[in-house]
């Protein structure tokens, strides 16, 4: 079956084919500046050249019939007809407590989903439009829908609960979430598979480490713990969030910037994590790592306090667990950046493993980094959300 995989942003939505037999990405794209001047699509077929080009998208019912376009085209298209595509499945960010794991869409799944927005206000809503945007293109073709949540919701209430008054989680359902789910499942699932042994056996911390990046203890099969929390706010130090800190600093910071609650929490999203730490310099761990070697002490510092606060919930999440096996690193950063591995490791011998500098050496690939005979195996798994996704499309489709 052919599957497409939606992630629909405000005013964005990317795109990817995938074969569910050979499990082969055919085509992928972005439409960006959906609804803005300047809108444009870059698509790429499967071996071919990336081809940006501009194209009208005044809403997202127009960047899907763009999308239909371009992987129906003779050139650059991998399908003869929108009748090839057996389903659809759609990144969505927030579940709530409603959804513990992916479902087909209908009424009353769109109904829920629209419900969890106040829960991700930028984002439900835009996730929302991309599925009934694609409805109206596509009318009949089952979709899923397949949320970052679902993976968290098995957390206990000791790991879920924030310590403040109970009456907000009952009244506003404020409580730890967790984000990344499809790259948590993946990854701590490929693990366990490239060990030869079944996730259920095993004690898993993955460290999905990207421009966004959260880690969580995947105990016997069972996300426990993760890093993000009510929103993806939580946690580790990012790109351009903050991550964990004091709540005190929100008011504090209000009143000394003269700035509502809601301004210094972006600032928090956006012009924090390692952005803010090498003042501003980048949130590109390559230029950080390049600034660093030539000398630049506030980059430095801003890599040493990332890799400390991955350290931190390494530690954390090997408590919670009562020990760990295996220690996953993923995503943009945690896949290719040798550099930040290697700061990390500074934190995790005390658990009887280590990262092996010519092994950390290797970028982007399946690999055992930690020594033969170490107590536990630090690797790296490349995460794949949109396979995950167009998995579970498929596993919901045919069980209909
Ligand atoms: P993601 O959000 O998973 O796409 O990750 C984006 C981050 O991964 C960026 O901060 C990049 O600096 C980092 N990244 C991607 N490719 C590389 C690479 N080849 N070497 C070092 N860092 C990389």
């Amino acid at each position: 079956m052919k599957v497409l995989v939606i992630n629909c942003g405000s005013s964005s939505l990317k795109y990817q084919l995938i074969d569910s037999e050979s499990e082969e990405v055919l085509a992928k794209g972005l439409c960006e500046r959906i609804g803005i001047e300047g809108s444009c699509v870059t698509h790429q077929k499967a071996g071919g050249p990336k081809k940006k080009e501009e194209a009208d998208m005044s809403d997202h019912t127009d960047a899907v019939k763009i999308v239909i376009e371009k992987l129906t085209d003779p050139a650059d298209g991998v399908i003869d007809s929108l009748s090839r595509i057996g389903a659809v499945g759609h990144r969505i960010v927030h579940g709530g407590e409603r959804f513990k794991g992916s479902v087909l869409i209908d009424g009353e799944v769109l109904e829920a989903i629209s419900q969890c927005s106040a829960l991700a206000p930028l984002h439900n809503p835009a996730n929302l439009i991309g599925i009934r945007s694609c409805q109206q293109v596509m009318p009949g073709v089952p979709m899923a829908a397949v949320f970052d949540t679902a993976f968290h919701q098995t957390m206990p209430a000791k790991a879920y609960l924030y310590g403040l008054p109970l009456e907000y989680y009952e009244k506003y359902k404020i409580r730890r979430y967790g984000f990344h789910g499809t790259s948590h499942d993946f990854v701590s699932r490929r693990a366990a598979q490239i060990l030869g042994k079944k996730r259920e056996e095993l004690r898993i911390i993955v460290c999905h480490l990207g421009n966004g990046a959260s880690v969580s203890a995947v105990c016997h099969g069972k996300s426990i713990d993760t890093s993000m929390g009510l929103t993806p706010l939580e946690g580790l130090i990012m790109g351009t969030r903050s991550g964990d800190m004091d709540p005190a600093i929100v008011g504090f910071l209000a009143e000394k910037e003269d700035m509502s609650a809601s301004e210094v929490i972006n600032v928090c999203n956006k012009r924090s994590g390692v952005l803010g730490l090498s003042g501003g310099l980048s949130s590109d761990f390559r230029d950080l790592a390049q600034a660093a070697a030539d000398g630049n002490k506030t980059a430095e510092t801003a890599l040493e306090a990332y890799a400390y606060r991955v350290g931190k919930y390494i530690g954390a999440y090997a408590a919670a667990m009562n020990g760990v096996d295996v220690i996953a690193f993923t995503a943009g950063v945690g896949e290719n950046n040798a550099e930040v591995r290697q700061l990390i490791a500074q934190y995790i011998g005390f658990l009887g493993t280590s990262i092996d500098p010519g092994k950390n050496r290797i970028r982007g690939e399946e690999v055992i980094l930690s020594a033969e005979g170490d107590r536990v195996v630090t690797m790296v798994v490349p995460t794949d959300e949109e396979l995950a996704i167009a998995r579970e499309t498929v596993a919901l489709v045919e069980k209909r």
